[in-house]
């Protein structure tokens, strides 16, 4: 039986992780679930996956859930960044999976590989923020890195498992990573001006959470799953060539030298890799619908449009400057989609803020984490700020 602690448990992907786990009663256990303020969500996961710990980032709603659980003595309700970094970390666990959205992930994400344990990567913002020293700290210990996010698991899946950070060595010429452009793939500069925040949440072919469906929609997302690419699979952006598909069946490519290109396919829907992380190297059943193929008939590829979606290119040009300047552009991107979705930032200006923010912010060597939270915060402090200016 693996022991299992979801961070995020109320999201889509901690909800999606839980509907796996929940098909295979004998297989997987919760030991924690975490989420940030929604005391019924957790509540009523809690009563039906009976975890030992459940954990609140916020006090107050630390302590509505303990009252609520209070006829159910055996689930310790923990509080803060500390109580999901010990239920990250905890010795009693085997796998954890990573499904915080942003920057907040990064530290129980680390104590999770730091104590050497299974670690699904949903969260990719924590890889971004601090690349180099996150893929240190997994060689540094006993943990396994599964990559979650659809395309990267694709790429896993098509990779010789003993050869995922020596593509190259396998004989890899490139990894083609596939996007779906989202919901304004056909929309024109001028149109893009006055999308609202519920046409960016409206995805095609995924239901996520708010701040991944608005990243999609900018392509900032693919921008930041290049830089994910990069790291989980030790290869460089000239390497990783961007195709959009909108039918989002194929999850991504890895072509070889004898001109094989392997794809993995499937339905878009997020419990495939998230099976694949939690039983790997086994298959389980996901409950995922199978693929039609007579269905939907025909595949369709592009290439991405940079013009009208800069953040792919931001994000590009802050890999290649390295240091903590895609740590900078996480977290502009951060503050620049909050005030998107809150109503006071306008759908094109994200960029601009992000764009000002990098251009703003002195790029440093990224040596220790304490580098990479103080980034953040300038350059949280400074986006915000941009903000203010721009909507007034
Ligand atoms: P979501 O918004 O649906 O859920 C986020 C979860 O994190 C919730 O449980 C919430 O309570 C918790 N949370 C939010 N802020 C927090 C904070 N400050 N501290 C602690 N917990 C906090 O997000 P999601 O769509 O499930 O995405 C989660 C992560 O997975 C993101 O990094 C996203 O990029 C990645 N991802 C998601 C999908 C998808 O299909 N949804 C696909 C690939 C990758
Ligand atoms: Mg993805």
């Amino acid at each position: 039986m693996r022991r299992v602690t979801v961070l995020g448990a109320t999201g889509s992907i901690g909800l999606s992780t839980l509907d796996v786990i929940r098909r295979h009663p004998g297989r997987f256990g919760v030991y924690a679930l975490t989420a940030n303020a929604s005391v019924e969500e957790m509540a009523s996961l809690c009563r039906e996956f009976l975890p030992e710990y459940a954990v609140m980032v916020e006090a107050g709603a630390a302590v509505e859930l303990a009252d609520r659980l209070s006829d159910l003595p055996q689930i310790s309700v923990l509080q803060g960044e500390a109580g999901l970094c010990e239920v990250a970390a905890s010795e009693a666990v085997d796998t954890v999976m990573a499904a915080i959205v942003g920057a907040a992930g990064l530290p129980p994400t680390l104590a999770a590989v730091r104590a050497g344990k299974r670690v699904l990567l949903a969260n990719k913002e924590a890889l971004v923020m601090s690349g180099q020293l996150f893929m240190d700290a997994v060689a540094a210990s006993d943990a396994e890195l599964l990559p979650i996010d659809s395309e990267h698991n694709a790429i896993f899946q098509c990779l010789p498992a003993d050869r995922v950070r020596d593509p190259r060595g396998a004989g890899v010429t490139r990894i083609l990573l596939t996007a779906s452009g989202g919901p304004f793939r056909n929309h024109s500069a001028d149109a893009l001006k006055t999308v609202s925040p519920a046409q960016a949440c409206a995805h095609p072919n995924w239901s996520m959470g708010q701040k991944i469906s608005v990243d999609s929609a900018t392509l900032m997302n693919k921008g930041l799953e290049l830089i994910e690419a990069c790291w989980l699979f030790n290869t460089d952006p000239s390497r990783i060539e961007i195709h959009v598909h909108p039918e989002s069946i194929i999850h991504s490519m890895v072509e070889y030298a004898d001109g094989s290109v392997l794809a993995q396919m499937g339905s878009p829907d997020m419990r495939t890799p998230i099976a694949n992380g939690l039983a790997w190297p086994e298959r389980i059943e996901a409950g995922v619908a199978p693929l039609d193929l007579f269905a939907i008939g025909r595949f369709h590829f592009e290439r991405p449009d940079l013009d009208r979606f800069p953040c792919l290119r931001l994000a590009a040009e802050a890999f290649q400057a390295g240091g903590t300047a895609p740590a900078v552009l996480n977290a502009a991107n951060e503050e620049a989609v909050a005030a998107f979705l809150a109503g006071t930032l306008g759908f094109t200006d994200i960029p601009v803020i992000i764009e000002r923010t990098l251009a703003a912010t002195e790029v440093v060597a990224g040596d220790s984490f304490e580098i990479i939270f103080a980034k953040d915060a300038e350059a949280r402090r400074y986006a915000r700020e941009q903000i203010r200016l721009h909507t007034v």
